[in-house]
């Protein structure tokens, strides 16, 4: 019984030993918080020793729960990556700042800081950012605001190491679409792509004020684009928005269909009721109708009529 034990013992440290060797070769794994508030998703990235989460939530109390998630797995958290310069996906961060300190919140280039600061001091023009005070503008009026110039740093590469082993691979060379500057990153390590908001799944697409056609036109391009260039690597697609398990690259053909079927309605449609009713038709499990298409639909209905 004795030797039994022994050998039990030996067996089972081999395995603990395997395990840290594969976590030190850099082994990603990657969970999934789905918000609630504006269905955005946020990725934490791990290797077993440090953590990567990109894109932070809307509300601060989306952002609490995510920091608990993130607490959860009991490692340094290292970098906080803001894909694109929209509220939904960076609201969060004085409240991930503040829960761990010696994380940097990242961007892929000055655009999107520039993209961020112009949105936050646009949100506290309208007193949007009355809801969200910790996220006001320091200023010479709010010296005690957020410091968005110093706690925004711009990657000066376009790969974010994991401490402990593996990359993130940062594209940013697109044309405006969704939002003006957008980031993908791919995971070569689980052959994962993060499309941020070129990805929207089972959620209607966001093409309100600020999407003009020409954006929309980029977007469908994109999405053509992300279907040949990852057609045969096939990876598993996460979205910026909507249901983030089993996508496949399968989502960007649904999309491009998506944005033809909205073209064609929008020039069609005597009202935007009508063409309200018409989307919701072809759509109707897809989130976000009160709010997504209803804009959509305003913004582009107006331009055209
Ligand atoms: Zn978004």
């Amino acid at each position: 019984m004795q030797k039994l034990r022994a050998v039990t013992l030996v067996i089972a440290s081999l395995f603990i030993c395997i395990s840290s060797q594969v976590h030190a070769a850099g082994k990603i794994e990657v969970d999934i918080y789905k918000g609630e508030v504006a269905t955005v998703n946020s990725y934490i990235f791990s290797n077993g020793e440090s953590l990567i989460v990109m894109d932070v939530q809307r509300a601060t109390s989306e952002a609490k729960k995510l920091a608990e998630v993130i607490r959860a797995k009991n490692l340094p958290l290292e970098y906080i990556l803001i894909s694109h310069g929209h509220p939904d996906h960076y609201i969060g961060m004085n409240w991930l700042m503040k829960e761990f300190p010696d994380a940097k919140i990242v961007v892929a280039s000055e655009d999107i800081k520039k993209d961020i600061i112009g949105f936050s001091t646009y949100m506290e023009s309208i007193n949007w950012l009355d809801a969200e005070p910790t996220l006001k503008p320091k200023s010479k009026k709010n010296p005690n605001g957020f410091d968005y110039v110093a706690n925004i740093n711009v990657l000066d590469d376009n790969t974010l190491e994991l401490k402990g082993g593996g990359s993130l691979k940062i594209e940013t060379t697109y044309a405006p679409a969704e939002s003006d500057h957008p980031t993908t990153v791919y995971v070569e390590e689980i052959n994962g792509l993060f499309t941020s908001d070129f990805g929207y799944n089972k959620v209607h697409l966001w093409m309100g004020a600020g999407v003009t056609d020409a954006h929309i036109a980029n977007w469908r391009k994109a999405l053509v684009d992300l279907q040949i260039k990852y057609a045969n690597l096939s990876p598993t697609v996460y979205p910026g928005h909507g249901e983030p398990n089993n996508v496949d690259v399968g989502l960007f053909a649904t999309m491009v269909k998506y944005i033809d079927n909205f073209n064609r309605v929008i020039a069609n449609a005597d009202s935007k009721e009508e063409a309200m009713l018409k989307m919701e038709k072809l759509y109707p499990d897809y989130a976000e109708a009160d709010f997504l298409l209803k804009n959509s639909v305003d913004f582009h209905f107006d331009k055209t009529n």
